[in-house]
């Protein structure tokens, strides 16, 4: 088994679901007592949500590359980025090592167009949902049309990952809120939702809605499994 190199702590309670899946999925495939070879390194997420909000890019994309180092060094075979946002950053990671990178974008677009579907709702941070690091890639490299909420909306998403999910807090008020705007994007034409966010997934699950949904935590989670056992 291959090890399995994760950048994580953006937030921790997303490391966790991420910790928990890839074992699960390696026991899954393996049975018995087999478990996730891995190494964590993770960052104080206090740290890195600063340098988002003042956007110092360039700094976090040098701790993101120190961290990939750090992980290649320790023995890492691939790097996984336990965070949608940061990939944004994805160019400062790949050129800091060797090591494959899985990116989160891919897994989560490979299963949707496996599925056959074209027009994806998006959910995530501002930063996700606005910047093109995220969307374009959907866009250009799977060919998806991807819709995203309207401003407040977006604010809403946005306000519940830093405030409440990255802090641990699951509120149904805030369930209903972005089941409220999922709906405002199925009736714009999406055909299932990305939750573009390793934490949303702690508030929406797919018992709470019929719009499909595609988890990026379990799709990314699952690939780092594929890859480690191929
Ligand atoms: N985990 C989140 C994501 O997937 C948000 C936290 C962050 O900004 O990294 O985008």
């Amino acid at each position: 088994m291959k090890t399995i190199g994760l950048i994580g702590g953006m937030s921790w309670e997303s490391s966790l679901e991420y910790y928990r899946l890839i074992n699960e999925g390696v026991k899954e495939r393996l049975g018995g007592l087999h478990s996730a070879q891995c190494l964590l390194f993770s960052f104080d997420f206090a740290e890195i949500e600063a340098l988002q909000m003042a956007g110092d890019w360039e700094t976090a994309g040098r701790k993101l590359a120190q961290a990939a180092s750090a992980l290649e060094r320790g023995g890492a075979d691939v790097l996984v980025l336990c965070t949608n946002t940061m990939h944004k950053l994805a160019a400062s990671i790949e050129s800091a090592t060797r090591l494959p990178f899985l990116h989160i974008a891919d897994a989560t677009a490979a299963a949707i167009r496996a599925d056959g579907l074209t027009t994806i709702g998006l959910l995530g941070t501002k930063f996700t949902m606005e910047h093109d690091f995220y969307r374009g890639r959907l866009e250009e490299r799977f060919g998806l049309n991807v819709l995203t909420p309207e401003a407040a909306d977006r604010q809403i998403i946005h306000d519940i990952i830093y405030n409440e999910l990255c802090l641990g807090s699951i509120r149904d008020e805030s369930r209903r809120a972005y089941l409220t705007i999922m709906d405002k994007l199925a009736a714009r034409g999406a055909q299932a939702v990305i939750l573009g966010c390793t934490e949303i997934a702690l508030l929406v699950q797919p018992a709470h809605t019929a719009i499909p949904l595609y988890d990026t935590t379990a799709l990314h989670a699952r690939a780092a499994v594929e890859w480690a056992l191929e």
